[in-house]
């Protein structure tokens, strides 16, 4: 999608403890001018608002910001709207963010779920940038997904597409998700997932992952055997959204990232997948980290803001 390098816009990311903004030139993350600020717990969405708009400001002294663009937990409308539950911020559910963060700062903003933000930023900074089609995987407590489809964010007729963490594995009943259906994808393949395979295999209802990868860093064979494990469950995901939507690569991003061993999970990906499609299994790791949903939302609004100008 065409950018404009000369633009800047901020992105925000919207937590459940903490807001982070920033200015993006173009796709350039100027990360000596990142705020943070801990998320303001009110029973309603002023506050937040509020905040959001100071932040803005301040990047504003320094730097000409043309729009904004914001991450955000929970599914978001056409119109920049919160719609359905938020996760852990439930004073943001139904709140008209666009609408009222462009009153008080009168440029344009821009909202966007933020496993699609994600999607979208190492799309256009990162590990997916020389793709037109990827899906970013976030392997985190559960697993966010994005898809870029053709260049840009398959949102699905409803605001809700990408949650490809309720993917079925299998009908077994073995294991209940936080959706309440039982064995999705991220019920296995998250850090939860992860964490009750470890409880399961070793028998031990105290370890959490942080000693898990400390025990197969040591070699430890109970802990490299569940790690193989976790692969296969993250493995059968990948497959699946292979065989069903066959984009050009995966980019996995998450605190998980890290532990995975990327030519091994490629081979346990390869071996599950239709032949035709064998040789182009392309998974690799996201390089933005913890910035992807800032900078995907900053990149958005300066796409948004072109295409916009172009229709006027
Ligand atoms: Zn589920």
């Amino acid at each position: 999608m065409p950018i404009n390098n000369e633009v800047t816009t901020v992105g925000i990311d919207l937590g459940g403890t903490k807001i982070a903004a920033a200015p993006v030139q173009g796709t350039t993350l100027i990360s000596s001018e990142i705020r943070k600020e801990p998320t303001p717990q009110a029973n309603n969405s002023e506050e937040i608002l509020d905040l959001m708009a100071k932040m803005v400001d301040e990047i504003s002294e320094t730097n000409e910001v043309a729009a904004v663009g914001i991450s955000t937990a929970g599914m978001v409308n056409d119109k920049g709207e919160m719609i359905g539950s938020c996760g852990n911020i439930p004073s943001w559910k139904g709140t008209k963010v666009k609408k009222e963060l462009e009153a008080k700062l009168k440029i344009p903003v821009f909202v966007e779920n933020d496993a699609n933000c994600a999607a979208y930023g190492e799309y256009m900074a990162g590990s997916g940038k020389d793709y037109k089609s990827m899906i970013m995987v976030t392997l985190g407590t559960g697993i966010g997904g994005g898809i870029i489809f053709n260049d840009q964010i398959w949102r699905g007729a409803h605001f809700g597409g990408g949650e490809i963490g309720h993917l079925k594995l299998h009908s077994n009943k073995t294991r209940r998700c936080t959706c309440g259906a039982w064995d999705c994808w991220e019920a296995y393949a998250s850090g939860t997932g992860l964490n009750n395979t470890a409880r399961t295999f070793m028998a031990n209802p105290n370890i959490d992952n942080y000693k898990l990868m400390e025990m197969y860093n040591h070699g430890d064979t109970d802990a490299i055997e569940v790690i193989s494990v976790w692969h296969d469950h993250v493995a059968q995901g990948i497959a699946t959204l292979t065989n069903s939507l066959d984009p050009e690569a995966f980019v996995i991003g998450g605190g998980l990232a890290q532990f995975i061993n990327y030519p091994k999970l490629n081979k346990k990906v390869k071996d599950k997948v239709v032949d035709a499609l064998k040789p182009f299994v392309n998974i690799i790791e996201g390089k933005l980290e913890n910035d992807s949903g800032m900078i995907g939302a900053a990149c958005l609004a300066n796409v948004e803001l072109a295409s916009q100008r172009v229709a006027v």
